[in-house]
């Protein structure tokens, strides 16, 4: 029987606001197998649930980063260095857009929303790549969250698409960086997961019952499939797969249309 032991291993998981968290959903299954684990939060007002969360978790260490704050990352990577030495896996699970950029015609982007957005969900993992580089070791893995809006366009997504392009062209270009000491990136495209960032987004629940009722499977996916593909690519039954978008959305990205339209 082929089991998933990550006694040994240390992960870093950036971006967990509750437990509905795809984040979240992913450092339950790194638990699961015995992971140790680090978290970091935006900011102060995130601490208490995250410190719920991982009451009675041996060894938690939580970390304020708000990924538009170098130092706050430059801090978090010196502790966890005097701490751990080195680090197996990293779960990236970060985005913001501005809501006033998700509510109308991508045509009427401002530059700034743009820049936020483009900022914080997509070079956030550039620079924590960066940054958390000296700390891998030559066998770890780091995943992020991405949307199918990165391919194709999905009406309100706007900004958030565009930044999720971005984020998948990153995981490619830091998958060749990465490769060349063994270490793999991949992200996972999830299917809509009800939690508090794809709350924000306008029209969420239509959207939600629509891939449902579109997708082979018949049905939308949940934290559970989001936390057993993270644990997958993070392992080493991945071991062969870097750069990669791995859809966990019940197949709905492989339709062409839907029975209603034909
Ligand atoms: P969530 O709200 O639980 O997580 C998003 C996290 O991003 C929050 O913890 C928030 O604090 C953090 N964040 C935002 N700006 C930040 C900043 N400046 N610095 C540090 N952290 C910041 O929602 P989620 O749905 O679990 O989102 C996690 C990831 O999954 C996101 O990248 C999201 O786009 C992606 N995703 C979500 C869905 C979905 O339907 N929920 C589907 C596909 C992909």
């Amino acid at each position: 029987m082929i089991q998933i032991d990550l006694s040994s291993k240390r992960a870093l998981i950036m971006g967990v606001t509750n437990r509905r968290s795809l984040g979240w959903s992913i450092a339950a299954k790194l638990q699961e197998a015995g992971c140790q684990l680090a978290f970091s939060y935006q900011g102060e007002r995130l601490r208490g649930e995250l410190e719920k969360l991982t009451d009675g978790m041996e060894g938690a260490r939580l970390y304020q980063v708000d990924v538009t704050n170098p130092d706050e990352l430059a801090a978090m990577v010196s502790d966890l260095e005097g701490a751990w030495g080195s680090l197996d896996h990293v779960v990236h699970s970060i985005a913001f857009a501005p809501r006033e950029a998700m509510d109308g015609r991508y045509i009427d982007t401002t530059r700034d929303d743009w820049v936020t957005a483009l900022e914080v969900s997509a070079y956030s993992l550039v620079a924590s790549a960066q940054a958390l580089e000296g700390l891998l070791t030559d066998d770890a893995s780091m995943v992020t969250l991405s949307y199918y809006a990165a391919e194709k366009v999905v009406p309100k997504y706007n900004v958030m698409g565009v930044a999720k392009s971005a984020l998948e062209a990153s995981v490619r270009y830091l998958a060749y960086d990465l490769g060349k000491k063994g270490v793999r990136i991949n992200a996972v495209s999830a299917g809509p997961v009800k939690t508090v960032a794809a709350r924000s987004i306008p029209g969420f629940m239509k959207m939600y019952k629509r891939v449902a009722g579109m997708a082979p499977l018949g049905r939308g996916v949940d934290q559970q499939d989001v936390g057993r593909l993270g644990l997958f690519l993070l392992s080493d039954l991945a071991s062969g797969i870097t750069g990669e978008t791995v859809y966990v959305d019940a197949g709905y990205h492989v339709m062409g249309m839907d029975l209603d339209d034909v």
